[in-house]
């Protein structure tokens, strides 16, 4: 069983696939996470991603899915992939490499969120130079502005802007709509309501589990 996740920045997707993997032993494969890993590990792609990233540099889709298969090759387990992928051209490569290892998408769950509601709970983020970040609306600092931990100023990180979050968004939106009615075509695309609380929208993905029978 491969499951793709989709959803907008702020959609809760990364805490979901978290939930998913410790309760029913999937594997989360995030790419980011990955890539940190190779790095930590000192490993000839980690070598190659690090230097791509430090110039500021997007990493390849070839690498991407090399860092994939390097996991997927030793891999027995249910896995979800959380981040990847992204475009038509990237489901396309994936679907070929799954092929390799008798694998394919199972299934593709779209983190449906309002957008107002992201740039809402996007731009209600304020960090800390020490490494904090609060959110106003659910999680405020005890004094208005000021960390808890380290009693500095708090600032609005420039990614969180209104402004930024909409571009962000609308980035995302121009990337994945092909990547949607690509799913969409194949039958295996369920849209997730992730605007309830966390429980809510766990019990949505079960539900899609025992619909392609898990
Ligand atoms: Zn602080």
């Amino acid at each position: 069983m491969n499951l793709v996740f989709l959803g907008y920045p702020g959609s809760g997707k990364g805490t979901q696939a978290k939930i998913l993997s410790e309760r029913r032993k999937f594997a989360h494969l995030s790419t980011g996470d990955m890539f940190r890993e190779e790095i930590a590990k000192g490993s000839e792609l980690g070598l190659k991603v690090k230097s791509i990233i430090s110039s500021g540099k997007l990493v390849s889709d070839e690498i991407v899915l090399e860092v994939i298969e390097n996991k997927i090759s030793s891999l027995k387990q249910d896995t979800i992939f959380d981040g990847f992928p992204r475009t038509v051209e990237q489901a396309e490569a994936l679907e070929n490499m799954l092929e390799k290892y008798s694998r394919q998408v199972d299934a593709v769950l779209f983190f449906e969120v309002d957008e107002a509601e992201v740039v809402k709970r996007l731009s209600a983020r304020r960090s800390c130079s020490c490494g904090r970040v609060y959110n106003v609306l659910t999680s405020p600092p005890l004094k208005e502005g000021v960390c808890d931990s380290c009693g500095k100023t708090l600032f609005i990180r420039e990614d969180d802007k209104p402004d930024v979050v909409s571009k962000r968004i609308d980035v995302y939106k121009d990337l994945t709509s092909p990547l949607i009615s690509y799913y969409r075509i194949q039958g295996i695309f369920h849209i997730i309501k992730a605007d309830k609380p966390s429980e809510e929208v766990y019990s949505q993905i079960e539900s899609v589990l025992v619909k392609v029978g898990v």
